[in-house]
């Protein structure tokens, strides 16, 4: 799930503001290669390949039930309203998809079923949305049961990082199951998302960087009661601290060893401990969770100067 960025953001422009800060970490987006801009061929709902909706997907169809449009690509297919708007949809859903499962070391091609993309654009309908799927009024985006839901501003010149966590979600679960505990499912999504986007306008001639937010010093959570959450907080302004911890914690992890963050991500998935996957991935390099605890605080609480990863 993603917050409403918009939201989001009037929200820490509020008071003293969260500076947007500039980070980065090893370039995996920088080797992704340049996805093909065709445009979409538009098809009708019965001519699709995959025409297996979820309840969730049928909620979204029924409202304003005879303007949607339908479409497809290799490893996705396209609910939407205009052509103009699916079209940039689908070559960034592509991208994000092959550097997502790349940076994973998954090969997607023995993945055959297409997953759903439902285009939302109008904010009274993604609120009629939100309403009939029962989802938290707070929610910008969301990916449930192998599909996503994303609202796009055709005003909008950025579009932002939602479709980026949303496939980063998708990529998780399709390959290591629905077992990743909370924090780490939006941690990483956060992460990908964040840096596939800036791959993706670099790509394209932009100075785009990836973004992390530091965490509040106040707010801060110890790693303890961050990873043992098992749903969003209550508190709107929690929820958002939560996004902005669990990203630090997993860029912290993977910078500290990629390659061990792989093997503590794979042995949480299948149902480790916190600590137990720690010492998996890691070794000795955290004794114990206190001391990672320390080390994180002051990582998650202060802004992170990084170069251009590209
Ligand atoms: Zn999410």
């Amino acid at each position: 799930m993603k917050m409403n960025t918009f939201k989001w953001l009037a929200r820490l422009c509020l008071g003293r503001a969260l500076a947007l800060m500039l980070a980065g970490g090893p370039p995996f987006c920088a080797q992704a290669e340049e996805p093909a801009n065709g445009e979409l061929k538009e098809t009708s709902l019965e001519l699709l390949s995959d025409r297996a909706l979820t309840p969730l997907g049928k909620a979204a169809l029924s409202i304003r039930s005879g303007e949607w449009k339908h479409a497809e690509s290799a490893n996705f297919v396209y609910h939407f309203f205009h052509g103009f708007i699916a079209g940039p949809v689908a070559v960034e859903a592509e991208f994000y998809y092959r550097v997502i499962a790349r940076e994973m070391e998954k090969d997607t091609t023995q993945w055959e079923r297409k997953c759903h993309i439902y285009v939302f654009e109008e904010a009274a309908d993604w609120a009629e949305f939100q309403k009939r799927g029962a989802l938290d009024p707070w929610t910008g985006g969301i990916h449930a049961a192998g599909s996503l839901f994303i609202q796009r501003d055709p005003q909008a010149r950025f579009k932002g990082g939602t479709l980026g966590h949303e496939v980063a979600h998708l990529v998780v679960e399709r390959f290591f199951g629905t077992g990743v505990p909370l924090w780490l499912n939006e941690g990483y999504a956060e992460y990908a998302a964040a840096r596939c986007y800036a791959a993706f306008h670099r790509a394209r001639g932009y100075a785009a960087r990836p973004t992390t937010r530091p965490v509040p010093e106040g707010m801060y959570l110890p790693v303890g009661q961050l990873t043992a959450l098992l749903s969003y907080p209550e508190d709107v302004a929690q929820v958002q601290v939560f996004y902005m911890e669990s990203e630090r914690l997993v860029r912290f992890l993977s910078a500290a060893d990629k390659r061990g963050f792989g093997i503590f991500f794979d042995a949480v998935a299948k149902g480790a401990r916190f600590e137990t996957a720690l010492a998996k991935g890691f070794g000795g390099r955290f004794m114990h969770l206190e001391a990672l605890d320390r080390e994180f605080r002051s990582y998650a609480i202060h802004e992170i100067a990084a170069p251009n990863t590209n």
